[in-house]
């Protein structure tokens, strides 16, 4: 290549879960049916109240730059929203609405982490997190959790994880990938070590809605005031209303952060697009009965997907509490002869040997620092979630 690249690109890797998808993509371009279950995405379409939203906004003239940091109705939509559905009370001036919750996050790390300083991440972890550490010069460190405890960071990793260089926390629970739902308990505790150690926590909220088997979602700002200080929410609208492609998430600051983003938005991306502001007004203050119905269906998945894998032998894996993800472990599978006499040493060549062999699509764990692992999005119907874990079956146990 004849351009120099900056040092921030230079290590930077392409979203795992994105190239994936477009690998799955490209096969299916070849004429072939593939079973994809790699993308995080509901398969609904956005709800018809919240379409038609986005068109009178349209009509009406909302095709215009709009305040930097998305307009004063939506930030008083998101407001209503946590106090409606948490009792959590907000106020406008600590929101930034950005271009999903990717951006979100992408936009908290930059204003808040630069070259020196240290990012704790529980593993496993969404991939974009420690990418995202990276670009600002700042060092992910990665502290791994464990199926036996659900997969939940404990307070005491967190306090041997600090050290002066410390800048942020980033939690997310629920999990993608592993679906852990951290106990209310396990939530107060990590929030007790980070107001002892003045270490600010970047809570993802985004799976917020999913959240199966009666776990209580609790947000991390709830623990207080002292919490409330470090605190920085980020969610959006993406999955709990069907609206990946619309780009809206947020994050929730204290003012004085909040502006800081805010002026980093302007000079990045001016603001997120006007006509699916008026769209997410809509999801969030419309009738909620299409989360509770999506909800409903995700819980008719995950059951039947629980359900197959238990019957599979030798892989393992944690029931996810939320989120519509399960995370297994295929180690058992690793070096003896699969479907086709394929013999894979890990998960990366297991999911391209799935892939090429089986026409089935699934992320490495590799991509969310967990080896050994691989993710199945059951963000799909049963039909394709049932005909591609038969395929996955006779991959790992060929007759
Ligand atoms: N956080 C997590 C944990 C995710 O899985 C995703 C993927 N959607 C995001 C953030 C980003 O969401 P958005 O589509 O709103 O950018
Ligand atoms: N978050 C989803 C996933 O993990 C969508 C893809 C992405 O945003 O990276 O699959």
């Amino acid at each position: 290549m004849n351009f120099r690249l900056s040092p921030a690109v230079q290590q930077l890797l392409p979203s795992a879960t994105i190239a994936a998808a477009a690998k799955a993509k490209a096969l299916k371009a070849s004429g072939v049916k593939v079973y994809d279950f790699t993308l995080g995405e509901p398969d609904f379409n956005t709800p018809a109240h919240i379409r038609a939203a986005a068109v009178a906004a349209m009509d009406a003239g909302h095709t215009h730059y709009t305040p930097s940091g998305g307009i004063p109705e939506l930030k008083k939509a998101i407001c209503q929203a946590y106090e409606r559905d948490y009792g959590l009370k907000f106020e406008a001036h600590q929101i930034v609405v950005s271009n999903g919750a990717k951006h979100a996050i992408h936009n908290v790390i930059a204003a808040l982490c630069g070259p020196g300083d240290e990012v704790i991440i529980p593993t496993p972890y969404w991939v974009s997190y420690s990418e995202l550490v990276k670009l600002t010069g700042a060092t992910p460190v990665l502290v791994p959790t464990t199926p036996e405890s659900g997969y939940v960071f404990s307070p005491e990793q967190f306090e041997r994880a600090i050290t002066p260089r410390t800048r942020l926390l980033m939690l997310n629970s629920p999990s993608n990938p592993t679906g852990a739902v951290y106990p209310v308990a396990a939530l107060e505790a990590l929030a007790q070590v980070a107001v002892k150690h003045q270490i600010p926590v970047l809570s993802d909220e985004i799976y917020e809605k999913l959240i199966y088997d009666g776990a209580e979602f609790r947000s991390f700002a709830s623990f207080g005031e002292e919490v409330r200080k470090l605190t920085i929410i980020v969610s959006g609208v993406s999955k709990a209303y069907a609206m990946t492609g619309w780009r809206i998430g947020w994050s929730i600051a204290p003012a004085p952060l909040t502006k800081v983003i805010d002026d980093l938005q302007s000079q990045q991306t001016s603001n997120p697009c006007s006509v699916s502001q008026h769209a997410a007004i809509a999801g969030l203050t419309g009738p909620q009965d299409s989360v509770t119905a999506m909800h409903a269906e995700f819980v008719k998945r995950r059951a039947f997907v629980l359900d197959r894998f238990r019957q599979i032998p030798g892989v393992q894996f944690v029931e996810p509490g939320g989120a519509f993800y399960i995370f297994f472990n295929v180690a058992q599978y690793f070096n003896k002869p699969l479907q086709g006499g394929k013999v894979v040493q890990n998960s990366t060549e297991f999911c391209t040997a799935l892939l090429e062999t089986a026409h089935v699509a699934l992320v490495t764990g590799d991509a969310f620092g967990a080896p050994s692992y691989v993710r199945l999005s059951f963000a799909t119907n049963i039909e394709t979630l049932s005909a591609g874990i038969d395929r996955l079956e006779q991959f790992l146990n060929p007759a």
